[in-house]
């Protein structure tokens, strides 16, 4: 069965390949015939996701997914969340936002500190944060979701060379000495957010025995 993937991203392609497994192609918008870069406005990463997978079934009628990704950290209020890819400007650097996340936690920090020297009652900056994947297959034009997390802490500062985002800061609470950047593909397949929800959207397309 031929699946459109609404993304431009090699990786994520292969990783959902992996996963879905025999009996599922996965397709590329171009390959579908969209050529143009296909809008992503919503205030929500369930909002983006359906966005992106309407603007794909409305376009070539096609059976067709699209994820969207955000960080939360709790005491940033959930933020960078939907705007995660865009945290320190609109040229989606990761290294800027990944020194923007540090600078925000460590600004907290200090404060909570100075508060705690003046006899002040504070409580302990979290540095308490998960992934969160949201999909959206559209299948005979109705709309599925499937969502996966990955909980965490932020490190204090990056470490490790691998994967992309966020990883160097990233923490999982399964490999707690290591950030996602430290462990392996595989390792971080196995727990990753985008793993879980595509997981479950293989289970669901499997079941459907098509
Ligand atoms: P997207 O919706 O998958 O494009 O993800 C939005 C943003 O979240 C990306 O630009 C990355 O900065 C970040 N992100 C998503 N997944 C990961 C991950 O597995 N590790 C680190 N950062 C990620």
């Amino acid at each position: 069965m031929k699946i459109v993937f609404a993304t431009g991203n090699g990786g994520k392609l292969r990783e959902a390949s992996e996963i879905l497994g025999r009996g599922f192609e996965l397709v590329t918008p171009e390959k579908a015939g969209i050529g143009e870069e296909i809008p992503e406005t919503g205030k929500t990463l369930k909002a983006n996701s359906v966005q992106k997978a309407e603007y794909v079934w409305n376009k070539c009628g096609m059976t067709c997914f699209a994820d969207d990704t955000g960080l939360e950290v709790d005491a940033l209020g959930g933020a960078p969340g939907v705007y995660t890819a865009r945290y320190a400007g609109d040229d989606k650097d990761f290294n800027k936002n990944m020194d923007k996340l540090l600078y925000e936690l460590s600004v907290l920090e200090t404060e909570a500190s100075m508060a705690a020297a003046s006899g002040l009652k504070v409580k302990k900056v979290s540095r308490r944060a998960r992934f969160r994947s949201v999909i959206t297959l559209i299948i005979d034009g109705e709309k599925h979701i499937f969502e996966g997390t990955l909980e965490g802490v932020i490190a204090r500062e990056k470490s490790g060379n691998g994967g992309f985002g966020y990883d160097p800061v990233f923490i999982a609470d399964e490999f707690p000495d290591k950030t996602l950047a430290e462990i392996t593909e595989e390792q971080k397949n196995s727990i990753s957010h985008r793993g879980k929800a595509l997981r479950a959207m293989a289970e669901y397309l499997k079941s459907l025995n098509l």
